[in-house]
């Protein structure tokens, strides 16, 4: 058995731009000359209260931090818009440098905690609701992991010999970034995380249930002026590991599912995961085929005008709760984009 080192598997992009960010902000508005393009849009997912305690703090931001971050982006000269207007905006050339906000996979606190926040800021965002968060049927492992580290001081996968030292709640974290990471690495892991969920007794469905949006929270959220509802899948899995008509399906059958609740036309999507190993052309062509009108991927970067003929592989940058003006700086300049570029071509595609 191995015990993982967790310090050592830090994202080192992460590690490097939050360094450039902190030591050497005159460096990051050079890096926005190139890589700044003409707006953004940022993914969030889970919005409480208070973030301290979540061990699982990668899907976390706090109302607070949202709050600081909607008043630093908005200094910032950025209008914050829909995605419909954000489409326009590239195709049409708008100069005005804007910001778009999505939250992914259907949390109910994005009704009761994200959107007094966002109504105060008057700004517009899209909640992208995989269809079993809401019929509580979805493989939610994430769940389970935060339950399993919460609640054991060591975590083991004896199939891959590794294990992970969790006793207190700065490694509970550290543990649950390194298993996620490594999961989004290599999606046959879950297997075995799947068997340590269960054998410790944890009810995924409960905790799904706890959390998620139901159909009644969904209609409300889907009725407000600044709401956007997208699909996300019908049961998030990852996409680049499926079958062509698999693909279809999750992305058909989640936006008929989303169309008949909200009464609305269903026209964007994000992919889970949204990185390289979990979707690329093919998705996309899918995505385009199925009839929506853009896609959002979790690829790091701003948008260009060139972005208005990819509709279907928009790059977003992750609002954390643990962010900073140093690390918003990076990410706004773009500054992650050119380190995960190596200082290449500042249009992140599929
Ligand atoms: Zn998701």
């Amino acid at each position: 058995m191995t015990t993982v080192n967790q310090k050592q598997t830090m994202p080192p992009l992460v590690r490097t731009a939050v360094s450039v960010g902190a030591h050497f902000s005159g460096l990051s508005r050079l890096v926005a000359a190139r890589y700044g393009g003409r707006g953004m849009i940022f993914a969030l997912h889970s919005v409480v209260d208070d973030d301290a305690f979540y061990p699982d703090y990668t899907l976390r931001c706090s109302t607070d931090r949202l709050e600081w971050a909607l008043g630093w982006l908005r200094d910032e000269g950025l209008d914050f818009v829909s995605l419909d207007e954000a489409v326009r905006r590239l195709g049409e050339n708008d100069p005005r440098p804007f910001a778009c906000f999505t939250l992914d996979d259907g949390y109910a606190d994005n009704l009761t905690r994200a959107l007094p926040v966002m109504e105060r800021f008057g700004a517009p965002f899209a909640v992208f609701v995989t269809t079993g968060m809401v019929t509580r049927e979805i493989d939610g492992w994430w769940f389970g992991l935060a339950a399993l580290v919460r609640s054991y001081d060591r975590i083991e996968l004896p199939a891959s010999s590794l294990s992970f030292d969790c006793p207190d709640l700065p490694r509970k974290r550290l543990a649950f970034r390194t298993i996620e990471a490594m999961v989004h690495k290599d999606f046959s892991l879950l297997t075995q995380l799947r068997e340590a969920i269960a054998k410790s007794r944890i009810d995924c469905r409960a905790l799904v249930d706890r959390e998620a949006l139901s159909e009644a929270q969904l209609r409300r959220l889907a009725r407000h002026p600044l709401v956007t509802i997208g699909g996300h899948t019908t049961t998030h899995r990852n996409l680049a590991e499926a079958p062509a008509p698999a693909v279809e399906w999750e992305m058909a059958e989640n936006r008929r599912f989303l169309q008949e609740i909200t009464g609305q036309p269903i026209d964007h999507f994000a992919y889970p995961f949204g990185h390289a190993r979990a979707c690329g052309e093919r998705e996309a062509r899918i995505c385009r085929e199925v009839g929506f009108r853009t896609a959002v991927t979790t690829r790091a970067g701003t948008l260009f005008a060139e972005h208005a003929h990819e509709l279907h592989a928009l790059p977003r940058l992750h609002l954390a709760g643990d962010d900073t003006p140093s690390t918003l700086r990076c990410k706004v300049d773009g500054v992650y984009r050119a380190i995960q570029s190596r200082f290449g071509d500042p249009v992140a595609r599929m």
